[in-house]
Protein backbone atom coordinates (compact mmCIF):
# COMPACT_ATOMS: atom_id res chain seq x y z
CA UNK A 1 0.00 0.00 0.00
CA UNK A 2 2.65 2.97 1.19
CA UNK A 3 4.44 1.56 -2.56
CA UNK A 4 1.21 2.70 -4.23
CA UNK A 5 1.03 6.02 -2.40
CA UNK A 6 4.59 6.38 -3.27
CA UNK A 7 3.88 5.95 -6.94
CA UNK A 8 1.09 8.22 -6.62
CA UNK A 9 3.21 11.06 -5.43
CA UNK A 10 0.05 11.39 -2.53
CA UNK A 11 2.81 12.55 0.18
CA UNK A 12 1.54 10.14 2.23
CA UNK A 13 2.89 7.96 5.09
CA UNK A 14 1.83 4.58 6.65
CA UNK A 15 2.35 4.25 10.23
CA UNK A 16 1.13 1.37 12.03
CA UNK A 17 2.44 1.23 15.44
CA UNK A 18 1.01 -2.11 16.42
CA UNK A 19 2.71 -4.22 13.44
CA UNK A 20 4.58 -6.10 15.34
CA UNK A 21 3.04 -6.21 18.38
CA UNK A 22 0.28 -8.92 19.29
CA UNK A 23 -3.13 -8.80 19.95
CA UNK A 24 -1.91 -9.50 23.65
CA UNK A 25 0.87 -6.71 23.45
CA UNK A 26 -1.51 -4.46 22.07
CA UNK A 27 -4.48 -4.94 24.86
CA UNK A 28 -1.39 -4.94 27.50
CA UNK A 29 0.15 -1.20 26.39
CA UNK A 30 -3.13 0.26 25.83
CA UNK A 31 -3.92 3.09 28.19
CA UNK A 32 -6.72 1.32 30.03
CA UNK A 33 -6.48 -2.58 29.44
CA UNK A 34 -9.79 -3.05 31.26
CA UNK A 35 -11.64 -0.22 29.50
CA UNK A 36 -10.68 -1.75 26.27
CA UNK A 37 -11.46 -5.56 27.25
CA UNK A 38 -14.92 -4.52 28.58
CA UNK A 39 -15.82 -2.59 25.28
CA UNK A 40 -18.57 -5.26 23.45
CA UNK A 41 -16.28 -5.93 20.91
CA UNK A 42 -16.54 -9.17 18.71
CA UNK A 43 -13.90 -11.71 16.86
CA UNK A 44 -15.18 -14.84 16.22
CA UNK A 45 -15.53 -16.21 12.85
CA UNK A 46 -18.66 -17.87 13.63
CA UNK A 47 -20.82 -15.80 16.29
CA UNK A 48 -23.87 -16.28 14.71
CA UNK A 49 -24.12 -19.85 13.62
CA UNK A 50 -27.82 -21.72 12.56
CA UNK A 51 -27.26 -23.75 15.70
CA UNK A 52 -26.58 -20.84 17.88
CA UNK A 53 -29.59 -18.60 17.14
CA UNK A 54 -32.00 -22.17 17.55
CA UNK A 55 -30.16 -22.25 20.63
CA UNK A 56 -30.78 -18.89 21.74
CA UNK A 57 -27.24 -18.25 21.38
CA UNK A 58 -26.73 -16.62 18.52
CA UNK A 59 -24.17 -13.66 17.71
CA UNK A 60 -22.05 -14.52 20.57
CA UNK A 61 -18.56 -15.53 20.52
CA UNK A 62 -18.34 -19.49 19.88
CA UNK A 63 -15.18 -19.79 22.13
CA UNK A 64 -13.70 -22.33 20.27
CA UNK A 65 -12.85 -20.91 16.53
CA UNK A 66 -9.10 -19.65 15.73
CA UNK A 67 -10.14 -15.71 16.61
CA UNK A 68 -11.76 -16.87 19.56
CA UNK A 69 -8.48 -18.58 21.07
CA UNK A 70 -6.53 -15.80 20.62
CA UNK A 71 -8.85 -13.24 21.88
CA UNK A 72 -8.64 -15.52 25.17
CA UNK A 73 -4.93 -15.59 24.77
CA UNK A 74 -5.00 -11.67 24.57
CA UNK A 75 -7.18 -11.09 27.34
CA UNK A 76 -4.64 -13.96 29.34
CA UNK A 77 -1.44 -11.93 28.34
CA UNK A 78 -2.91 -8.61 29.12
CA UNK A 79 -3.97 -10.25 32.82
CA UNK A 80 -7.64 -9.12 31.65
CA UNK A 81 -10.27 -11.35 34.30
CA UNK A 82 -11.90 -13.76 31.54
CA UNK A 83 -13.79 -15.67 33.48
CA UNK A 84 -17.03 -16.87 31.57
CA UNK A 85 -18.75 -17.33 34.69
CA UNK A 86 -18.54 -14.06 35.35
CA UNK A 87 -19.89 -12.21 32.11
CA UNK A 88 -23.22 -11.39 31.26
CA UNK A 89 -25.24 -14.11 29.28
CA UNK A 90 -25.55 -12.23 26.10
CA UNK A 91 -21.41 -11.75 26.43
CA UNK A 92 -20.89 -15.03 27.63
CA UNK A 93 -18.20 -17.91 25.46
CA UNK A 94 -20.61 -20.29 23.82
CA UNK A 95 -18.26 -22.86 24.16
CA UNK A 96 -15.92 -22.53 27.65
CA UNK A 97 -12.49 -23.80 26.50
CA UNK A 98 -10.86 -23.63 29.91
CA UNK A 99 -13.92 -25.78 31.21
CA UNK A 100 -15.30 -27.99 29.01
CA UNK A 101 -13.81 -31.04 27.83
CA UNK A 102 -13.12 -30.74 24.30
CA UNK A 103 -12.73 -33.81 21.58
CA UNK A 104 -9.89 -33.68 19.36
CA UNK A 105 -11.98 -36.38 16.97
CA UNK A 106 -15.06 -34.16 16.03
CA UNK A 107 -16.95 -37.45 15.59
CA UNK A 108 -16.57 -38.20 19.15
CA UNK A 109 -17.67 -34.49 20.05
CA UNK A 110 -21.26 -35.66 21.48
CA UNK A 111 -22.47 -32.22 20.84
CA UNK A 112 -20.58 -29.12 18.91
CA UNK A 113 -19.51 -27.26 21.84
CA UNK A 114 -16.87 -30.17 22.35
CA UNK A 115 -15.62 -29.97 19.09
CA UNK A 116 -11.72 -29.17 20.02
CA UNK A 117 -10.28 -28.98 16.12
CA UNK A 118 -8.95 -26.04 16.52
CA UNK A 119 -7.45 -26.68 19.80
CA UNK A 120 -6.16 -29.49 18.27
CA UNK A 121 -4.36 -27.91 15.42
CA UNK A 122 -3.13 -25.34 17.64
CA UNK A 123 -1.49 -27.73 19.76
CA UNK A 124 -0.14 -29.66 16.06
CA UNK A 125 1.62 -26.20 15.21
CA UNK A 126 3.01 -26.03 18.90
CA UNK A 127 4.43 -29.32 18.11
CA UNK A 128 5.83 -28.43 14.69
CA UNK A 129 7.44 -25.61 15.79
CA UNK A 130 9.29 -27.21 18.83
CA UNK A 131 10.41 -29.98 16.43
CA UNK A 132 12.52 -27.56 14.13
CA UNK A 133 13.09 -24.24 14.24
CA UNK A 134 13.22 -24.29 9.76
CA UNK A 135 9.21 -24.55 10.12
CA UNK A 136 8.15 -21.39 11.59
CA UNK A 137 10.02 -19.01 9.36
CA UNK A 138 9.02 -20.98 6.21
CA UNK A 139 5.32 -21.49 7.71
CA UNK A 140 4.44 -17.57 8.10
CA UNK A 141 5.44 -16.49 4.53
CA UNK A 142 3.36 -19.25 2.96
CA UNK A 143 1.43 -16.60 2.06
CA UNK A 144 3.83 -14.06 0.47
CA UNK A 145 7.07 -12.81 1.27
CA UNK A 146 7.41 -10.33 3.97
CA UNK A 147 9.25 -7.49 3.85
CA UNK A 148 10.72 -7.31 7.09
CA UNK A 149 10.63 -11.43 7.87
CA UNK A 150 13.11 -11.29 11.21
CA UNK A 151 10.54 -8.69 13.10
CA UNK A 152 7.27 -11.27 11.47
CA UNK A 153 9.01 -14.34 13.18
CA UNK A 154 9.52 -12.54 16.55
CA UNK A 155 5.72 -11.22 16.45
CA UNK A 156 4.62 -14.63 15.05
CA UNK A 157 5.97 -16.43 18.11
CA UNK A 158 5.32 -13.93 20.95
CA UNK A 159 1.58 -14.53 19.56
CA UNK A 160 1.96 -18.31 19.79
CA UNK A 161 3.69 -18.60 22.84
CA UNK A 162 0.23 -16.19 24.27
CA UNK A 163 -1.91 -19.40 22.66
CA UNK A 164 0.10 -21.90 24.52
CA UNK A 165 -0.41 -20.26 27.77
CA UNK A 166 -4.46 -20.70 27.07
CA UNK A 167 -3.58 -24.70 25.71
CA UNK A 168 -2.25 -25.07 29.11
CA UNK A 169 -5.84 -25.38 30.60
CA UNK A 170 -7.88 -26.75 27.80
CA UNK A 171 -8.68 -30.26 28.30
CA UNK A 172 -8.70 -31.98 24.84
CA UNK A 173 -9.33 -35.95 24.61
CA UNK A 174 -9.51 -38.28 21.94
ZN1 LIG B 1 -15.38 -18.11 17.75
Amino acid sequence: MQQLFDTLALGITIVNPFEFKTKGEMLADCADPAFAAGVNTMSCSRPGTRNAKLEGKGNRHCGRCVPCIIRRAALKKAGITDDNALLPDDRKYRTDIYRETLHASTAKATNKAAKGENVMAFRYMLARVQASSNFLPSAIQITGPLETPAASLDVYQRGLEEVEAVLQHVRLVD
